[in-house]
């Protein structure tokens, strides 16, 4: 398949047309911002880290009927998706309190959640992603009803399968973005599944696994983004 023209660049992928209509080359960067991207950084490696453990996880999640964007991987750093419409809602699934729903809310840092709580935010770097309601989707016409009952059953299944998938890789899923898209009349799961996308706090030390290293400055950045990968890919 061949690469043309840069459809879409955000902070952390490209997105390239093909010469297929149906079809995306998406490539990762090693470009880390956090905080509203006021914070600016490189993770060495990080593209290759996310693509590989995406790729590896919507393999997974296919198995478990959940569709995704994924076609194949390119190489380290890119893969092929289908070209799907992507909905402008980013769904946060939270197991365990930490990061924004702790500084909005004030509850407990570690708290288990029990129901596990489901967010929606308006993906918008222009209005900083702010939180949003299933009245502000449907007025906004971002999704039909229809469409956002597709897509919680498949936060909620997808959350299923991937605490139990990471616990036995000895890690706890604390949280996590994801996102869908709209394409040949499916919702399809789509942008990435990676340590920049969820939290995993490690079972019996709590140690930090994911993109809070980056945030919080808490060294090993690279290193902990390579563990990861590693752990996923003896799945
Ligand atoms: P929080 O709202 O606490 O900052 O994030 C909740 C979860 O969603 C975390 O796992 C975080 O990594 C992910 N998340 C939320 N918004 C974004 C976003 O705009 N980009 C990325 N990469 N992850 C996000």
């Amino acid at each position: 398949m061949k690469k043309l023209e840069k459809l879409y660049e955000g902070k952390a992928k490209m997105v390239f047309k093909t010469d297929s209509p149906d079809h995306y080359i998406i490539e990762y960067k090693d470009d880390a911002t956090a905080f509203d991207g006021k914070k600016k950084g490189t993770i060495e490696d990080k593209g290759v880290v996310n693509n590989l453990m995406s790729a590896k996880m919507f393999q997974l999640l296919e198995k478990q009927g959940i569709e995704s964007h994924f076609v194949e991987l390119i190489n380290d750093r890119e893969s092929i998706v289908k070209a799907v419409e992507i909905i402008k809602v980013e769904v946060i699934v939270r197991n365990v309190a930490t990061g924004s729903m702790v500084r909005r809310l004030g509850v407990q840092d570690g708290l288990v959640l029990d129901p596990t709580v489901l967010e929606y935010c308006l993906k918008s770097d222009e209005y900083s992603d702010p939180l949003i309601n299933d009245y502000h989707i449907a007025a906004m016409k971002l999704a039909t009803e229809d469409e956002m009952q597709q897509i919680r059953d498949m936060a909620f299944k997808i959350n299923a399968f991937m605490r139990e998938v990471f616990f036995n890789l000895n890690l706890n899923l604390i949280d996590f973005k994801l996102e869908f898209g709209r394409y040949k009349g499916k919702i399809l799961l789509a942008d990435e599944i990676s340590p920049d996308t969820c939290r995993f706090w490690e079972i019996g030390t709590n140690r930090k696994m994911d993109k809070d290293r980056f945030r919080q400055d808490l060294g090993n950045v690279k290193a902990t983004y390579q563990e990861v990968l590693q752990k996923v890919q003896t799945l």
